[in-house]
C-alpha cells in the first residue's frame, strides 16, 4: 500500500514539475478539487480528446458531434430528475465533524477486502512459483472465496438499501461493519442524509428579475434537448448517435485523489439513440467497443474490468463501469448505461414538444432508447498519466524517469537538439523545426549536454529526439532517438516527418 501510496504522490508531483497540472488559483493557496491544465497538459488532455472524438465520431458514419451550451433552461434538470435525485448520501462524524460519502466509506472497506485477496495471491504465486494457476486459485481457494463472499453480500446489501432510499439501513450496515472515521477512527456517526450535487447560479442583473440557473452535472441533457434538431437536419436514421465533449460541474462532497474526483471536469460523452426493444444489445456491442478503444492504447489489458451495477439510476435498466487500476486501485473511468427512453420522454412532457422518430418501415411514431456512453477526460487522462510514469533501471545501473505516454497522445512528438551551440549547428536545427512544425507540435532544446535533454524529453512523454550535428551540415542526416527504446538511428532529415507519421498514425493505433 505504501508503495502505492508513494507513486500516486509521484504522479502529483510529476505532473506539477514538469507543467502538466497546477492547482487551480494556486498563488491564493488553492481551490480544493479544481486543477488547471499546464502547457503541457493541455497538449495532452486534447490529444486524448481528438483520440476520443476520432474514434467516436469520424469513425462511424452515423454518429454526429454537437458542442451544446453549459447554461440550459432550468425546466431541463427538473425533467431529467437532477433536481429531485441528484444527490449522495453523507453521513457526518460527530467526533472529528468530518463529512463522508457513505457509499464510499462502505466500498473503501471492500477494497480493503480486496487487498486482501491479492495478497493471498500474491503469496501463493511465490509459493507455487511457474506452476500458479491464477484463476483456478481465485475459484478453489477457500480464503479468496470467503473474502469475495463478504464483500458481494456487502455491496449487494449497499445497493439495495440506496436504490430503496433506506438510508437508515447504510448507516447500520457502516455500524455493523465497524467503520471508523477514517482520519480518527470515531464511530460516533450521524444519520445518513441526501445531498443535490448541483451547483446554482443566476442569470439577469437584478436579483427580481433573474433566474435560477444551474451549472451542468452531465453534457448528456445538452444532447438530449437537441435530439430532434440534429435528427432532422442531419437527416439521421436509427440507430444513430451524438456526440459531445465538455465541461460539467458537481459540488462533490469527497473530492480528493488529485484529479479523479474534480468539482469541474470535462466528460465525453455519446448517447446513442436505437429502436425500443433493441438496446440490450446495442449496450452489449458498446461495451465491448469501449473496453477495446481503451485497450488500444496499450496500457495493459489487466488494467480493465467491468463492473456490472446492482444499483441502476432512476432512468437506466442496465448499467456497467468499465473500472481502471489507478494507484490507489480499481475504480470507475467510464460509465456505459442503457438509459431507456426516460430523458426523451421527460423531455417530452416538460416541453410539450414531439420528441420521437418517424419509422418509415412501419409507418409509425416512437421515442427511441438510449444507450450512453460516457468517460470522464480528466480520469483518462490520470489513467493515462500514472500508467505512464515509470522509473527504469538501465543497463549501466542508472536509473530514469520516463513517461511513457502512448505516442500518438504525447503533448510534444519532436525534440530537436543542436548538438553544440556553434558552428550553425542551431541554424540547422531550427531549420528542422520550421519543417517539421507545420504538421507536429514540436520543441527546440539547446540547453545543457545532450544526455540532460534527452531525460528532460523522456520525462516530458516525447516519444522522439532528434539532434542535428557536424555531420547532419555536411550531408544532411540527423541522429533520432526512440524514447522507449533509446535507441538511436542516423536518417535523412527529409526522412524525420515519415518515421513520426508512421509512429502516431490513428489507423495504427486504433486498430490494436
Ligand atoms: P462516481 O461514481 O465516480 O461519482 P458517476 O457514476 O457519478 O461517478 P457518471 O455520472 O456516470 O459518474 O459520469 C461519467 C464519467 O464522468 C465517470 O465515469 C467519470 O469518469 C467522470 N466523472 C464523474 N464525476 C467526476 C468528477 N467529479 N471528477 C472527474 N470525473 C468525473
Amino acid at each position: 500500500m505504501a508503495k502505492q501510496e508513494d507513486l500516486f504522490k509521484k504522479v502529483i508531483s510529476h505532473a506539477k514539475e514538469y507543467g502538466f497540472i497546477f492547482q487551480s488559483s494556486e498563488i491564493y493557496d488553492g481551490l480544493s478539487a479544481v486543477y488547471d491544465y499546464a502547457q503541457n497538459g493541455v497538449e495532452l488532455k486534447k490529444n486524448i480528446r481528438e483520440y476520443w472524438w476520432k474514434a467516436m465520431v469520424h469513425m462511424h458514419e452515423n454518429i454526429v458531434g454537437i458542442d451544446s451550451a453549459i447554461f440550459m433552461h432550468p425546466t431541463t434538470w427538473k425533467a431529467s430528475g437532477h433536481v429531485d435525485a441528484f444527490s449522495d448520501p453523507l453521513i457526518d462524524n460527530k467526533d472529528s465533524k468530518k463529512r463522508y460519502r457513505a457509499d464510499v466509506l462502505v466500498e473503501d472497506y471492500c477494497l480493503k477486502i480486496e487487498k486482501k485477496i491479492e495478497k493471498e495471491i500474491t503469496k501463493a504465486q511465490k509459493r507455487f512459483g511457474d506452476a500458479f494457476d491464477k484463476s483456478e486459485f481465485i475459484k478453489t481457494n477457500p480464503r479468496v472465496l470467503g473474502y469475495q463472499e463478504k464483500i458481494d453480500t456487502i455491496l449487494k446489501r449497499l445497493g439495495k438499501s440506496l436504490e430503496n432510499e433506506d438510508l437508515d439501513d447504510v448507516k447500520l450496515l457502516i455500524e455493523e461493519l465497524g467503520i471508523g472515521c477514517p482520519l480518527s477512527g470515531s464511530k460516533n456517526w450521524t444519520d445518513v442524509k441526501q445531498f443535490n450535487l448541483m451547483f446554482g447560479t443566476k442569470l439577469g442583473a437584478d436579483a427580481a428579475s433573474s433566474t435560477d440557473l444551474y451549472l451542468r452535472p452531465e453534457t448528456a441533457q445538452g444532447i438530449f434537448v437537441n435530439f430532434a434538431n440534429v435528427q432532422k437536419t442531419g437527416r439521421m436514421k436509427i440507430p444513430f448517435g451524438i456526440a459531445q465533449t465538455g465541461k460539467a460541474f458537481r459540488n462533490e462532497i469527497v473530492a480528493r485523489q488529485f484529479i479523479f474526483r474534480m468539482r469541474e471536469f470535462e466528460q465525453m460523452e455519446m448517447q446513442y439513440f436505437v429502436k425500443p426493444g433493441t438496446e440490450l444489445e446495442w449496450y452489449e456491442k458498446w461495451k465491448t467497443n469501449r473496453l477495446n478503444w481503451h485497450k488500444s492504447l496499450g496500457l495493459g489489458e489487466d488494467k480493465y474490468r467491468f463492473h456490472d451495477h446492482e444499483k441502476l439510476a432512476h432512468y437506466a435498466n442496465a448499467a456497467a463501469d468499465i473500472e481502471f487500476k489507478f494507484p490507489f486501485g480499481f475504480k470507475e473511468l467510464e460509465g456505459i448505461h442503457s438509459r431507456t427512453n426516460f430523458d426523451l420522454k421527460a423531455h417530452e412532457k416538460y416541453s410539450g414538444k414531439k420528441l420521437q422518430f418517424f419509422d418509415h418501415e412501419t409507418n409509425s411514431n416512437y421515442i427511441p432508447y438510449v444507450v450512453e456512453t460516457s468517460v470522464g477526460l480528466d480520469r483518462l487522462f490520470l489513467a493515462i498519466f500514472s500508467t505512464a510514469l515509470q522509473d527504469e533501471t538501465l543497463k549501466d545501473g542508472s536509473t530514469r524517469t520516463v513517461l511513457k505516454i502512448p505516442s500518438i497522445l504525447a503533448p510534444t512528438k519532436v525534440a530537436v537538439f543542436p548538438l553544440l551551440k556553434k558552428d550553425g549547428l542551431p541554424e540547422l536545427a531550427k531549420k528542422v523545426i520550421n519543417e517539421l512544425k507545420y504538421d507536429f507540435n514540436v520543441t527546440y532544446d539547446e540547453k545543457d549536454a545532450v544526455g540532460r535533454r534527452y531525460r528532460r524529453q523522456d520525462a516530458l512523454g516525447t516519444p522522439f529526439c532528434v539532434t542535428v550535428d557536424h555531420q547532419s551540415l555536411e550531408d544532411k542526416t540527423v541522429t533520432i532517438r526512440n524514447r522507449d527504446t533509446m535507441e538511436q538511428e542516423r536518417i535523412a532529415i527529409t526522412d524525420i516527418a515519415k518515421i513520426v507519421n508512421q509512429e502516431i498514425s490513428f489507423k495504427k493505433w486504433i486498430s490494436k
